[in-house]
């Protein structure tokens, strides 16, 4: 099963809302969201199945024996993100580095498993979705977002040609655990000074890892002259540009009433996605290996 990422470089570009239309278009059974820090897909395609929710134990937790504990200070002058004060571990600042249970003399501070996460699989005869909601505070979202693809793959792998994926915002650790394994990222950018310079760090992000990229431009009507400027970078860069989508607020209206973007395929929005779609296929065909 082939993945194909869809990336924004940051939030709020309508990377969830071209994800979930391209699940429709693709009739896809095989799809997740590793937006773990705040999953949305599941609102914009409805689930008939209850979800099977499971614990997700990420960096331990350091947890100081007191009875054992001989005061030194040791551990509290050490611990690089200065989670123990007065021999109390701050659990929103630990980090699970276990430096402190390294160092303790008399071993008195063990990591104990943590629940950072709820990992979260809805299965059905149709499709298969996976998807995680970290814990607030907690730090493993690369380590979720790789387990979410890592039960996607294990449950839907042989009933799907492609699973489509909806990936992190930003560059970081989620991101780049999003790209591992993917075959083809779609970028979704935004004719803004912050979007075209989002969209530039998550093109070396992949191309840092070998993944072939196409981009599309979101609300490209809203600021023409940004548009160039990504369509010129694009150009520059061998980045296809497989679409160009308008401002239209069917897409508010949409979001508003949970539904995706492909359930009203006459408006402008609508009909642009649908074209991305198109192109993404004839970009598949014309690049099979
Ligand atoms: S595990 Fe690391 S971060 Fe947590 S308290 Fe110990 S030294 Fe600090
Ligand atoms: S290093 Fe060990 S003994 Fe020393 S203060 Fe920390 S927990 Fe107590």
């Amino acid at each position: 099963m082939k993945q194909l990422l869809i990336l924004s470089g940051k939030g709020g570009t309508g990377k969830t809302t071209l994800a979930a239309a391209l699940v429709r278009f693709s009739h896809s059974r095989a799809y997740a969201d590793c937006d773990v820090d705040a999953p949305n897909l599941h609102l914009v395609i409805a689930q008939n199945t209850e979800p099977v929710q499971t614990d997700y134990y990420g960096f331990g937790k350091a947890v100081i024996d007191r009875a054992a504990c001989i005061g030194c200070g040791v551990c509290e002058r050490n611990c690089r993100f200065g989670a123990i004060q007065n021999l109390s571990v701050d659990l929103f600042e630990c980090e699970g580095c276990g430096l402190c249970e390294e160092l303790c003399p008399v071993h008195a501070v063990k990591l104990r498993k943590y629940v950072s996460g709820d990992l979260m699989l809805y299965q059905s005869p149709e499709s298969v979705f996976s998807t995680a909601q970290l814990k607030m505070g907690s730090g493993a979202s690369g380590k979720l977002v790789t387990a979410v693809k890592r039960q996607l793959l294990k449950q839907a792998e042989n009933t799907a040609e492609w699973a489509v994926i909806d990936g992190s915002p930003g560059i970081g650790c989620p991101v780049i655990a999003s790209v591992s394994g993917a075959d083809l990222v779609l970028i979704v950018a935004e004719p803004t000074v912050s979007g075209i310079h989002d969209m530039k760090r998550i093109i070396q992000t992949a191309g840092h890892f070998g993944v072939k990229c196409v981009a599309c431009i979101n609300k490209h009507d809203v600021n023409p002259d940004n548009t160039k400027e990504i369509e010129r970078y694009c150009g520059a860069n061998q980045i296809p540009v497989i679409g160009k989508i308008p401002f239209d607020k069917t897409v508010v209206q949409a979001v508003n009433c949970c539904r995706s973007i492909a359930d009203y395929p006459e408006s402008p929005a609508g009909k642009a996605v649908h074209s991305v779609w198109n192109r993404l296929m004839e970009y598949v065909g014309e690049n099979a290996s």
